[in-house]
């Protein structure tokens, strides 16, 4: 047969969907630099595929430069076309970053925390799916039976994942019917947030090649099980040093690390709208689901919004440090990594330059994402980490997608985002 192959740039847009283009993979040498052609009305895109309202019009060029940190190549070893694509930047034509730019987001955020307490964030992604390869049978979660019949999905996974740059961690079959779940190992921010797109995109790639669907919307059917995504993150010095842990603070919280939970906390009701986008991330978000209702934190509780893990008993005091990590749990795949956690870093970035303190009270998360962006859009120190372009395009985005789907029942709702995600 006669193939040619082609590689595809794009990015994990603002509706948590990965988009640009492919090219002949003969062109990579120039494509590093030009990318591909992209424009401003791009992002508003929502997750039906439709823009249903933009304040950019037609006009205007931007490119998708490739990042050669964030390229996959994986291939199956079948017939079917490899995986090779890259991750990149959205930039104007001149090479400069776009400020509506996912990537640039979180770029930013990491630069203000290094600014107001000269340290970075370390992240791993946890996801959680639905694999749409087993049949369901009452009864099985968390076991053995449940991670035989996923068959080699779990096998395939962990080595399309290994030929990337990420390193894998876990392949569990989880709580609800025909759901799974795959972890990654920590990175640097920017790092970790490009593996949770890969790792996404691997899921839904091998199940592609079995001729099944993995399906990671944040509450597939409703009154089932949702979907969480839950991003584990710690606290490191310039040199790498762990600076999460100090065994007398509260619940083992260094002082930064109260301080950047406690930002975190602060703004978990306006930053919802970033992490947990989509109308039916609010039926997920609600009690007995292992999911926050609140913005609290709690040691090892699964209910918790910011969730202290625990640690191994026996460790030294050392390898606790090494091994302590906070985990934020209002998050789920509607959401864009790289929103996710640029948010979740401005919001411990702010609580560290106030020298903020956790909260008495944990007040309700958001009841839905108009209620969401409606909080969001008051919070005028969101909208400092946006600017006020990227905050009225991302309000316009997700409130025209809100307003198309407002009359449907949730059942409907449900099956409508589990067809996308
Ligand atoms: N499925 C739950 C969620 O939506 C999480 C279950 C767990 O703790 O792994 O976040
Ligand atoms: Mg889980």
């Amino acid at each position: 047969m006669l193939r040619e192959e082609l590689i595809f740039v794009g990015t994990c847009d603002i509706a948590g969907l990965v988009r640009g283009k492919g090219f002949p993979a003969s062109e990579l040498p120039a494509r590093r630099k030009t990318g591909i052609g992209w424009t401003h009305t791009n992002l508003m895109q929502t997750c039906f595929g439709q823009i249903f309202d933009t304040p950019f019009g037609t006009g205007g060029d931007l490119m998708i430069v490739p990042d050669p940190s964030a390229e996959v190549h994986v291939d199956f070893r079948d017939d079917s076309a490899a995986e090779h694509f890259f991750l990149g930047d959205i930039c104007h034509t001149d090479g400069s970053p776009w400020e509506c730019c996912v990537r640039a987001f979180l770029r930013r955020a990491s630069t203000s925390l290094t600014e107001v307490s000269g340290l970075n964030l370390i992240a791993a992604f946890e996801q959680e799916f639905v694999y749409t390869g087993v049949e369901d049978l009452p009864g099985h979660a968390y076991s053995l039976s449940a991670f035989r019949r996923q068959g080699i999905l779990g096998e395939m996974l962990t080595a399309a994942i290994r030929a990337t740059s990420a390193k894998p961690d876990s392949f569990l079959a989880e709580y609800g019917p025909r759901q799974y779940e795959v972890t990654i190992a920590p990175e640097a921010a920017m790092c970790a947030a490009d593996q949770g797109v890969i790792a996404r995109e691997m899921a839904r790639a091998v199940a592609f090649r079995l001729g099944h669907q993995a399906i990671f919307s944040p509450m597939p059917v409703a009154d089932g099980t949702g979907n969480g995504v839950h991003v584990h993150f710690s606290l490191h010095g310039t040199g790498g040093a762990p600076a999460t842990y100090d065994p007398n603070g509260t619940f083992g919280l260094s002082e930064a690390a109260t301080h950047f939970a406690a930002g975190v906390l602060h703004h978990m009701p306006a930053i919802t709208a970033i992490t947990a986008p989509s109308p039916v991330s609010f039926l997920r978000l609600t009690p007995n689901r292992w999911a926050p209702t609140v913005a609290d934190i709690k040691a090892q509780d699964r209910g918790a919004a910011l969730r202290i893990c625990p640690v191994f008993e026996g460790s030294d005091e050392k390898e606790r440090a090494a091994q302590f990590n906070l985990e934020f749990r209002v998050c789920d795949a509607a959401a864009s990594p790289y929103m996710a956690l640029g948010a979740l870093i401005f919001a411990g970035a702010d609580g560290l330059a106030r020298k903020l303190d956790l909260p008495d009270c944990a007040p309700p998360l958001p009841h839905s994402l108009s209620e969401a962006l409606d909080t969001m859009e008051a919070s005028d120190a969101v909208k400092s980490w946006f600017g006020p372009t990227f905050f009225d395009a991302y309000l316009r985005h997700k409130r025209s997608e809100l307003s198309h789907v407002a009359d449907l029942a949730p059942a409907e709702l449900c099956a409508r985002y589990a067809e996308i995600y």
